[in-house]
């Protein structure tokens, strides 16, 4: 009998600790200030891809989404940040891996934000703006602007105080 609790036992290290290897392998978090971090989604040793998170007072504020199927691993690494709720997303453009889980996270209520573009593609939106879009995340004041790289609905975003600029795809260095 104790022999088999000690079995369990170590079924459970076993199991734990493969779980917390591939959730390391998912998403790596860089932090950049007291509230900026960067989340980087490997999805092969080539393949990978960054996005924002900004955390206030009573919410986050996520500058891109990645796709549906790693929304359950985004969330879980969000958790090891914040308890709080996403509030707002900030789209950087129209691709895939960027925007994908939108629906997920306004459905649990977050404002889904973006250039006015954005409407010529089928990107989940709620509010669109033309050149400029300020917001205030805490401390942070959050700059999010047009470009005239990579496409017609990108934008780059600004933490001013973090002093970062998140450009995704307008930068590239390969
Ligand atoms: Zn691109």
């Amino acid at each position: 009998m104790k022999l088999g609790s000690l079995f369990k036992t170590c079924i459970f290290i076993v199991v734990t600790g493969v779980s917390v290897t591939t959730h390391a392998k998912n998403f790596t978090v860089q932090k950049l200030s007291n509230q900026a971090y960067v989340l980087t989604k490997h999805w092969s040793d080539t393949s990978k891809a960054n996005m924002g998170v900004v955390v206030g007072d009573d919410g986050i504020l996520l500058i891109n989404t990645m796709m549906q199927d790693d929304v359950e691993s985004l969330e879980s690494t969000l958790r090891t940040i914040s308890p709080l709720p996403v509030k707002y997303v900030i789209n950087s453009n129209w691709d895939t891996y960027n925007h994908q889980a939108n629906a997920h996270f306004a459905k649990k209520g977050a404002t889904i934000i973006g250039q006015k573009n954005l409407q010529y593609r089928p990107v989940y939106t709620q509010l669109l703006f033309d050149d400029e879009l300020r917001l205030k995340i805490g401390k942070e004041e959050v700059v999010a602007y047009t470009t005239d790289a990579h496409s017609f609905a990108h934008i780059n975003v600004q933490l001013n105080k973090a002093n970062v600029i998140f450009m995704t795809d307008s930068f590239r260095n390969d």
